[in-house]
Protein backbone atom coordinates (compact mmCIF):
# COMPACT_ATOMS: atom_id res chain seq x y z
CA UNK A 1 0.00 0.00 0.00
CA UNK A 2 2.86 2.63 1.01
CA UNK A 3 3.91 4.01 -2.60
CA UNK A 4 6.81 6.78 -3.05
CA UNK A 5 5.12 9.38 -1.53
CA UNK A 6 4.48 7.23 1.90
CA UNK A 7 7.79 6.12 1.75
CA UNK A 8 9.42 9.02 1.40
CA UNK A 9 7.40 10.76 4.54
CA UNK A 10 8.26 7.65 6.59
CA UNK A 11 12.18 8.40 5.20
CA UNK A 12 12.25 12.36 6.39
CA UNK A 13 10.96 11.09 9.30
CA UNK A 14 13.41 8.74 10.27
CA UNK A 15 16.32 10.65 9.00
CA UNK A 16 15.88 12.99 11.31
CA UNK A 17 15.49 10.45 14.33
CA UNK A 18 18.08 7.66 13.43
CA UNK A 19 21.07 9.34 12.08
CA UNK A 20 23.99 9.37 14.49
CA UNK A 21 22.06 6.73 16.64
CA UNK A 22 23.64 3.22 17.38
CA UNK A 23 21.85 0.10 17.06
CA UNK A 24 22.45 -1.72 20.38
CA UNK A 25 20.26 -4.61 20.16
CA UNK A 26 17.82 -6.38 17.82
CA UNK A 27 15.07 -8.75 18.83
CA UNK A 28 13.65 -10.59 16.00
CA UNK A 29 9.99 -11.40 16.58
CA UNK A 30 9.07 -12.91 13.79
CA UNK A 31 12.74 -14.49 11.64
CA UNK A 32 10.87 -15.10 8.20
CA UNK A 33 10.37 -11.37 7.97
CA UNK A 34 14.20 -11.04 7.24
CA UNK A 35 14.65 -12.13 3.45
CA UNK A 36 18.20 -12.04 3.20
CA UNK A 37 20.57 -12.97 4.64
CA UNK A 38 20.21 -15.77 7.91
CA UNK A 39 18.61 -13.72 10.76
CA UNK A 40 22.22 -14.61 12.61
CA UNK A 41 23.97 -12.82 10.02
CA UNK A 42 20.86 -9.61 9.61
CA UNK A 43 22.19 -9.58 13.33
CA UNK A 44 25.86 -9.26 12.99
CA UNK A 45 25.40 -6.63 9.88
CA UNK A 46 22.93 -4.37 11.91
CA UNK A 47 24.25 -4.74 15.90
CA UNK A 48 26.67 -2.35 17.18
CA UNK A 49 26.15 0.16 14.01
CA UNK A 50 25.40 3.40 13.85
CA UNK A 51 22.68 4.61 11.63
CA UNK A 52 24.26 7.40 8.82
CA UNK A 53 21.14 7.93 6.80
CA UNK A 54 17.85 6.71 6.08
CA UNK A 55 17.84 6.75 2.29
CA UNK A 56 14.73 5.79 -0.26
CA UNK A 57 15.18 4.48 -3.72
CA UNK A 58 11.19 3.53 -5.40
CA UNK A 59 9.00 2.23 -2.44
CA UNK A 60 12.17 0.83 -0.67
CA UNK A 61 13.49 2.24 2.72
CA UNK A 62 17.28 1.91 2.74
CA UNK A 63 19.40 2.30 6.43
CA UNK A 64 22.66 3.15 5.63
CA UNK A 65 24.84 2.26 8.57
CA UNK A 66 28.28 3.45 9.23
CA UNK A 67 30.06 0.15 8.23
CA UNK A 68 28.27 0.60 4.79
CA UNK A 69 26.12 -1.81 4.88
CA UNK A 70 22.27 -1.21 4.33
CA UNK A 71 19.54 -2.40 6.10
CA UNK A 72 16.21 -2.45 3.43
CA UNK A 73 12.85 -2.64 3.94
CA UNK A 74 10.08 -3.01 1.81
CA UNK A 75 6.98 -2.01 3.60
CA UNK A 76 4.66 -3.83 0.93
CA UNK A 77 0.91 -4.47 2.12
CA UNK A 78 1.29 -4.26 5.63
CA UNK A 79 4.36 -2.79 6.95
CA UNK A 80 5.19 -0.35 9.26
CA UNK A 81 8.52 1.45 10.66
CA UNK A 82 7.82 3.46 13.37
CA UNK A 83 9.93 5.51 15.74
CA UNK A 84 9.13 4.75 19.30
CA UNK A 85 11.02 8.03 21.56
CA UNK A 86 10.47 6.45 24.82
CA UNK A 87 11.49 2.77 23.69
CA UNK A 88 7.93 0.76 23.87
CA UNK A 89 6.29 -0.61 21.15
CA UNK A 90 2.54 -0.17 20.89
CA UNK A 91 2.45 -2.57 17.71
CA UNK A 92 0.78 -5.67 18.59
CA UNK A 93 1.91 -7.21 14.61
CA UNK A 94 5.89 -6.15 16.05
CA UNK A 95 8.09 -8.12 13.89
CA UNK A 96 11.70 -6.78 14.53
CA UNK A 97 12.79 -4.30 17.71
CA UNK A 98 15.91 -2.09 16.51
CA UNK A 99 16.70 -1.11 20.32
CA UNK A 100 18.75 2.57 20.08
CA UNK A 101 21.95 3.79 22.11
CA UNK A 102 19.54 6.89 23.59
CA UNK A 103 17.03 4.36 24.62
CA UNK A 104 14.76 4.79 21.67
CA UNK A 105 13.09 1.87 19.47
CA UNK A 106 12.39 1.28 16.36
CA UNK A 107 9.83 -0.90 15.54
CA UNK A 108 9.02 -2.33 12.45
CA UNK A 109 5.62 -4.21 12.25
CA UNK A 110 3.61 -5.74 9.47
CA UNK A 111 0.35 -7.41 10.19
CA UNK A 112 0.31 -9.68 7.51
CA UNK A 113 3.92 -9.80 7.05
CA UNK A 114 3.79 -9.67 3.48
CA UNK A 115 7.12 -6.96 3.57
CA UNK A 116 10.43 -8.16 3.20
CA UNK A 117 13.63 -6.80 4.82
CA UNK A 118 17.15 -7.57 3.92
CA UNK A 119 20.42 -6.04 5.05
CA UNK A 120 23.00 -5.83 2.36
CA UNK A 121 26.96 -5.14 2.44
CA UNK A 122 28.29 -2.16 -0.06
CA UNK A 123 27.68 -3.23 -3.78
CA UNK A 124 25.05 -6.05 -3.40
CA UNK A 125 22.25 -4.40 -4.26
CA UNK A 126 22.34 -6.46 -7.82
CA UNK A 127 20.93 -9.66 -4.94
CA UNK A 128 17.25 -7.33 -4.81
CA UNK A 129 16.18 -7.43 -8.67
CA UNK A 130 13.12 -5.00 -7.52
CA UNK A 131 15.97 -2.80 -6.23
CA UNK A 132 18.58 -2.78 -8.52
CA UNK A 133 16.62 -3.27 -11.85
CA UNK A 134 14.03 -0.31 -10.81
CA UNK A 135 13.59 2.34 -13.43
CA UNK A 136 13.67 6.12 -12.58
CA UNK A 137 11.24 7.44 -10.33
CA UNK A 138 9.11 10.50 -10.43
CA UNK A 139 10.95 14.14 -9.50
CA UNK A 140 14.34 12.85 -10.55
CA UNK A 141 16.55 13.86 -12.98
CA UNK A 142 16.87 10.62 -14.70
CA UNK A 143 12.50 10.94 -15.29
CA UNK A 144 12.22 13.20 -17.96
CA UNK A 145 9.64 13.70 -20.71
CA UNK A 146 11.88 11.56 -23.51
CA UNK A 147 12.45 9.03 -21.39
CA UNK A 148 8.42 8.25 -20.86
CA UNK A 149 8.10 8.79 -24.78
CA UNK A 150 10.55 6.44 -25.55
CA UNK A 151 9.00 3.78 -22.55
CA UNK A 152 5.57 3.62 -23.80
CA UNK A 153 6.23 3.71 -27.74
CA UNK A 154 7.65 0.36 -27.31
CA UNK A 155 4.90 -1.45 -25.78
CA UNK A 156 1.37 -2.21 -25.97
CA UNK A 157 0.02 -2.82 -22.59
CA UNK A 158 -2.44 -0.72 -21.26
CA UNK A 159 -0.63 2.60 -19.80
CA UNK A 160 -2.06 1.66 -16.46
CA UNK A 161 -0.01 -1.56 -16.36
CA UNK A 162 3.05 0.25 -18.05
CA UNK A 163 2.45 2.96 -14.53
CA UNK A 164 2.72 0.29 -12.00
CA UNK A 165 5.69 -1.26 -13.97
CA UNK A 166 8.66 -0.47 -11.37
CA UNK A 167 10.87 -1.66 -14.02
CA UNK A 168 10.20 1.28 -16.31
CA UNK A 169 8.90 4.29 -13.23
CA UNK A 170 10.27 3.17 -9.78
CA UNK A 171 7.70 3.88 -6.71
CA UNK A 172 4.23 4.66 -8.92
CA UNK A 173 1.84 2.19 -6.96
CA UNK A 174 -2.33 2.13 -7.27
CA UNK A 175 -3.33 4.95 -6.46
CA UNK A 176 -1.13 7.25 -7.73
CA UNK A 177 -1.46 5.60 -11.33
CA UNK A 178 -5.05 6.13 -11.40
CA UNK A 179 -4.71 9.37 -9.83
CA UNK A 180 -2.00 10.31 -13.01
CA UNK A 181 -4.16 8.99 -15.48
CA UNK A 182 -7.10 10.99 -14.49
CA UNK A 183 -5.02 14.50 -14.29
CA UNK A 184 -3.60 13.46 -17.65
CA UNK A 185 -7.20 12.88 -19.35
CA UNK A 186 -5.91 9.18 -20.23
CA UNK A 187 -7.89 5.98 -20.07
CA UNK A 188 -6.76 3.13 -17.93
CA UNK A 189 -6.77 0.68 -21.07
CA UNK A 190 -5.45 2.73 -23.51
CA UNK A 191 -2.45 0.95 -25.11
CA UNK A 192 0.66 2.76 -24.11
CA UNK A 193 2.55 2.97 -27.85
CA UNK A 194 -1.02 4.55 -28.61
CA UNK A 195 -0.15 7.83 -26.43
CA UNK A 196 1.12 10.66 -28.86
CA UNK A 197 3.81 12.87 -27.60
CA UNK A 198 1.51 15.55 -26.44
CA UNK A 199 -0.32 13.04 -23.85
CA UNK A 200 2.86 11.53 -22.80
CA UNK A 201 4.03 15.20 -21.98
CA UNK A 202 0.47 15.90 -19.79
CA UNK A 203 0.84 12.13 -18.33
CA UNK A 204 4.61 13.31 -17.40
CA UNK A 205 3.37 16.81 -15.58
CA UNK A 206 0.55 14.76 -13.96
CA UNK A 207 2.78 12.34 -12.44
CA UNK A 208 5.30 14.68 -10.75
CA UNK A 209 2.38 16.35 -10.00
CA UNK A 210 -0.07 13.52 -8.07
CA UNK A 211 3.71 12.31 -6.54
CA UNK A 212 4.70 16.11 -5.16
CA UNK A 213 0.99 16.44 -3.67
CA UNK A 214 1.07 13.41 -2.01
CA UNK A 215 4.18 14.00 -0.25
CA UNK A 216 2.98 17.46 0.95
CA UNK A 217 -0.38 16.14 2.33
CA UNK A 218 1.77 13.50 4.42
CA UNK A 219 0.81 10.19 2.25
CA UNK A 220 -2.39 8.78 1.67
CA UNK A 221 -4.07 6.44 4.36
CA UNK A 222 -6.38 3.67 3.17
CA UNK A 223 -6.13 0.47 6.06
CA UNK A 224 -2.23 0.25 6.58
CA UNK A 225 -0.38 3.16 6.11
CA UNK A 226 1.28 5.05 8.80
CA UNK A 227 3.84 7.54 8.80
CA UNK A 228 7.14 6.99 10.95
CA UNK A 229 5.72 8.11 14.34
CA UNK A 230 2.83 6.19 13.47
CA UNK A 231 0.42 8.94 12.45
CA UNK A 232 -1.88 8.70 8.99
CA UNK A 233 -1.30 10.84 6.31
CA UNK A 234 -4.43 12.97 4.84
CA UNK A 235 -3.76 13.05 1.45
CA UNK A 236 -6.73 10.75 0.90
CA UNK A 237 -8.92 13.79 1.10
CA UNK A 238 -7.74 14.93 -2.27
CA UNK A 239 -8.03 11.84 -4.21
CA UNK A 240 -10.05 12.30 -7.50
CA UNK A 241 -10.74 8.74 -8.84
CA UNK A 242 -9.12 6.46 -6.75
CA UNK A 243 -11.38 4.73 -3.79
CA UNK A 244 -14.42 6.67 -5.02
CA UNK A 245 -16.34 4.30 -7.13
CA UNK A 246 -20.47 5.71 -7.87
CA UNK A 247 -19.04 9.17 -6.52
CA UNK A 248 -19.05 12.05 -8.70
CA UNK A 249 -16.12 13.19 -10.73
CA UNK A 250 -14.73 16.67 -8.95
CA UNK A 251 -14.46 17.89 -12.66
CA UNK A 252 -17.64 17.10 -14.44
CA UNK A 253 -20.34 15.35 -12.39
CA UNK A 254 -19.87 11.94 -14.00
CA UNK A 255 -19.50 9.22 -11.31
CA UNK A 256 -16.59 7.28 -11.19
CA UNK A 257 -16.01 3.79 -12.43
CA UNK A 258 -14.09 0.94 -11.20
CA UNK A 259 -12.63 -1.65 -13.84
CA UNK A 260 -9.77 -4.38 -13.55
CA UNK A 261 -6.74 -3.42 -15.65
CA UNK A 262 -4.08 -6.33 -15.44
CA UNK A 263 -5.16 -7.70 -11.97
CA UNK A 264 -5.21 -4.63 -10.40
CA UNK A 265 -8.85 -2.21 -9.43
CA UNK A 266 -8.48 0.52 -11.63
CA UNK A 267 -10.63 3.58 -11.08
CA UNK A 268 -11.60 6.38 -13.87
CA UNK A 269 -14.03 9.26 -14.72
CA UNK A 270 -15.47 7.70 -17.93
CA UNK A 271 -16.26 11.35 -19.59
CA UNK A 272 -12.57 13.08 -18.73
CA UNK A 273 -10.65 10.02 -19.66
CA UNK A 274 -12.24 9.11 -23.20
CA UNK A 275 -10.83 6.06 -24.55
CA UNK A 276 -10.18 6.63 -27.92
CA UNK A 277 -8.04 8.98 -29.82
ZN1 LIG B 1 -15.01 13.73 -15.06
Amino acid sequence: MPEMPEVEIIRRYLDQQLTGHRIMNLEILLPRQIKWPTPEGYRAMAIGRAVEHVKRRGKYLLMELDNGNELVFHLRMTGRLVYEPEGQSHDSYARLLFQLDDGSLLVYGDTRTLGAVYALPPGERWRLHGLSEMGPEPLSADFTPDYLLEAVSKRRTPIKTLLLNQNVIGGIGNIYADESLFLAGIHPLRSAMSLSATECQRLFTAINRVIAAGIEDGGTTFRDYQNGEGKQGHHQDHLMVYNRKGELCRNCGTPIEKITVGGRGTHFCPHCQEAVQ
